[in-house]
């Protein structure tokens, strides 16, 4: 345990250049329990379930996921860091998929990052206990985020940075050592209401709010439905696995900075996507998506999406 103000403030200091050192683009702070902005967002993800529109996603509704402590006992601090997957080489061929799935899968990459850097606190503070949450952990992501000062959450329900836009994945390493938080962020949306206007499903039905059963990304990542809703199918604009339009249109991603690693070089065959998929069989696709976050959207849903998209041409 750090005993003086000014050790602690040392060691929060190192332990986010830590983070740099290790590839991540942003690293801050939070403690826990958090700040009012915590218990603003946990009661957002109540009203946000209450309407259901999480649709299917049902794994949203763990009790767990408002409470933090609830992931490691006798938690005191949460580092937040953000990957930047960006690429000088992303590309929007005939069939176009999400930025985030292009590179490798970010739950690895970011899961080996991070425990590199808990190896790292354990040799800076050896009786420190900590846990890493990607994605799957039950936690409100995006509320820590911004409760550790990475950015603000948009209108269009995307963790947003000054910097880097929000081209970026989130990781987090839930500490026992009770560290210096950073400031929480305020919004910077302003007036802005670009996303909300460009989405061509309307699913973002009011500021913050995105009703997954009208949102593209939902129903070519999420929905294991054997057809694609009309409405949504007329409006795919090429989409196969995920959708962009409301970052695309963000005038905070505009000037985002690419992250060169190998780690985010979007994979051949998502670069050159078309009709020939269609002919590929179940192995040829198990092949392709390994190593990538979108192997959870199985070769049959591939197809499905294709043929919605194709339906519209
Ligand atoms: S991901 Fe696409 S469909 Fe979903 S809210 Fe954004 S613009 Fe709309
Ligand atoms: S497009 Fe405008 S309103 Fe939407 S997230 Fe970006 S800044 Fe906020």
């Amino acid at each position: 345990m750090i005993d003086t103000i000014q050790d602690k403030k040392e060691i929060s200091k190192k332990l986010k250049e830590r983070a740099i050192f290790e590839g991540f683009t942003i690293a801050g702070i939070a403690s826990i329990p958090g700040s009012s902005r915590i218990k603003l967002r946990t009661k957002a993800l109540e009203r946000w379930l209450s309407c259901n529109h999480h649709a299917e996603m049902k794994w949203m509704e763990t009790e767990k996921r408002k409470n933090i402590s609830s992931l490691l006992e006798d938690a005191k601090s949460v580092l937040s860091v953000g990957f930047n997957y960006l690429s000088s080489q992303n590309k929007k061929p005939l069939f176009k998929v999400g930025k985030f799935g292009q590179g490798e899968d970010y739950h690895k990459v970011i899961y080996k990052k991070l425990k590199k850097i808990g190896k790292w606190i354990n040799l800076e503070i050896p009786n420190c206990k900590w846990k890493i949450c990607v994605d799957t952990s039950p936690l409100l992501e995006k509320a820590w985020a911004e409760e550790s000062g990475l950015g603000w959450i948009g209108k269009n329900s995307n963790l947003i940075n000054t910097k880097n836009g929000s081209w970026f994945t989130l990781g987090f390493l839930i500490l026992t050592e009770d560290l210096i938080a950073d400031k929480p962020h305020q919004s910077l949306c302003g007036k802005c209401e670009k996303c909300i206007e460009h989405c061509p499903t309307k699913a973002i039905v009011e500021p913050f709010v995105i009703q997954s059963d009208l949102c593209i990304a939902y129903h070519t990542i999420e929905s294991k439905e054997q057809t694609i809703p009309k409405k949504i199918e007329e409006n795919l604009n090429g989409w196969v696995a995920g959708c962009d339009i409301c970052q695309d249109v963000c005038p905070w991603n505009k000037e985002v900075p690419y992250n060169h690693s190998f780690e985010t070089t979007p994979k051949e065959w998502i670069k050159n996507l078309d009709i020939e998929s269609l002919n590929w069989d179940d192995k040829t696709w198990e092949e392709n998506l390994t190593g990538t976050t979108l192997k959870r959207v199985k070769p049959w849903m591939w197809r499905r999406n294709i043929k919605a998209i194709l339906n519209n041409k």
